[in-house]
């Protein structure tokens, strides 16, 4: 893992103004946030800073103004929900550079808060434009990063700032960056992926980019359809993307000679309509789908097999659920195999790390998303790193 500086390298900071980048993109219901994990993410870093004396001025971007100011995308939105988590005040500052931000500095007292405006309401943020970040740091003495959601955009308060000003990784961003290097950059071997979710087409860089890095790549979902098809099996009429067949043959010779074993479900479970208990359900061998029916979960001998391969693996990397698990009982493979998962990291026997959306839906779904030992929240940039990307973000946090 490259190297980067933590907070446990700042020195005296006690009157410093510090910029620190958060993720406040909250989802909103009536006029206050629906989810706060993205503060409580957050938290440590804010408080530990404001605890030795640093005057911290946060900034985040919210929805998509596409540069211009909009008053309902102001991070004003969210003030209250952002007090609540952090139990302090925090003073709302509707700039991000320039001399209302420096006379608010001028008001705060070492420890204090404030929030500055969404950096997206300028154009400056998304265009990285260097002028722009040059004029935020001119306000500040040192920049934080904690927002590795928003890690694989080179925008100026994700990317630029760090050019300006000292840059640190904060404490959130810093236990992701150790958890996804235990996962995937110098992991204990062997090392187990399971890609499920919808479609291959979303996940192709992700596949190639994991053949060469793990000895077992475990398939599942609405994928592995494709990959079935590839292998001659009749889908009916699962999700499939026909057009991709040679695609996954391809993934499947380079996995053969990189010595990564592919593996793919040899029974599912079927139904003629996507419906919850549905009366055609059934589960069967792969070779037997009819062609009116649709494959929606692996089946339970396969998952079995999968949960034994996990037993002799040292790491798992996780992204994508292996059946539709919104609609029972097509959630039972997922549920089973991230079961298997879980007790396995709680019996100290395999490093688990997961991440995606829906995969995070899905391991709340199955109730052992505590017993991973790390779930990333932050959806764009947990796929574009497990597509083997360096992620702006961080690379000039290492710079
Ligand atoms: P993530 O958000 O974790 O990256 P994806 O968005 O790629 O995951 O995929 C999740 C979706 O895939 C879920 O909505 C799930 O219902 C769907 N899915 C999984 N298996 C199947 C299947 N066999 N047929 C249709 N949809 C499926
Ligand atoms: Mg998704």
């Amino acid at each position: 893992m490259s190297s980067f500086k933590t907070l446990d390298d700042l020195g005296d900071i006690a009157g410093k103004v510090a910029l620190v980048r958060v993720d406040l993109n909250l989802p909103m219901k009536d006029g206050s946030a629906s989810d706060v994990t993205r503060v409580e993410a957050a938290k440590p870093t804010i408080l530990e800073l404001a605890e030795k004396g640093a005057k911290v001025l946060l900034l985040a971007h919210f929805g998509r103004p596409g540069g211009q100011r909009s008053s309902v995308l102001s991070t004003s939105m969210v003030v209250g929900d952002v007090e609540g988590v952090l139990g302090k005040e925090l003073m709302f500052i509707p700039e991000v550079a320039g001399p209302v931000v420096a006379q608010s500095i001028g008001i705060l007292r070492n420890g204090d808060i404030g929030l500055l405006d969404n950096v997206r309401f300028w154009p400056g943020e998304e265009a990285n434009d260097a002028e722009f970040a040059k004029a935020i740091a001119e306000n500040g003495d040192f920049y934080v990063n904690d927002a590795f959601s928003a890690a694989h955009r080179a925008h100026a308060t994700t990317e630029g700032l760090a050019h300006h000003l000292p840059a640190y990784a904060g404490r959130a961003m810093g236990a992701e960056l150790k958890a996804l290097d235990a996962a995937l950059g110098t992991p204990e071997q062997p090392v187990a992926a399971v890609v499920g979710g919808a479609k291959v087409s979303t996940k192709l860089a992700v596949l190639e980019n994991l053949v060469g890095r793990v000895q077992h790549l475990i398939i599942g979902g609405g994928m592995a359809n494709t990959f079935l098809a590839a292998r001659g099996v009749d889908v009916g009429k699962s999700l499939c993307e026909h057009d991709l067949t040679d695609t996954a043959n391809r993934i499947m010779d380079e996995a053969d000679h990189a010595g990564c074993t592919v593996h793919l479900p040899y029974d599912v479970v079927v139904s003629k309509e996507f419906a919850a208990n549905p009366a055609s359900l059934r589960t069967c061998n792969v070779h037997e789908v009819a062609e009116d029916e649709m494959i929606l979960d692996v089946g339970p001998s396969a998952v079995e097999a999968l949960g034994d391969v996990l037993k002799t693996c040292k790491t798992l990397v996780w992204n994508g659920p292996m059946g539709a698990f919104e609609t029972e009982p097509f959630d039972a493979a997922t549920v089973a195999l991230a079961k298997t998962a879980a007790a396995l990291t709680q019996e100290g026997s395999l490093t688990s790390v997961a991440g995606g959306g829906d995969t995070v839906a899905a391991l709340a779904h199955a109730g052992v998303k505590d017993d991973f030992t790390f779930v990333s929240t932050a959806g764009g940039a947990f796929l574009e790193w497990m597509e083997g990307r360096e992620l702006p973000g961080v690379a000039a946090l290492s710079a």
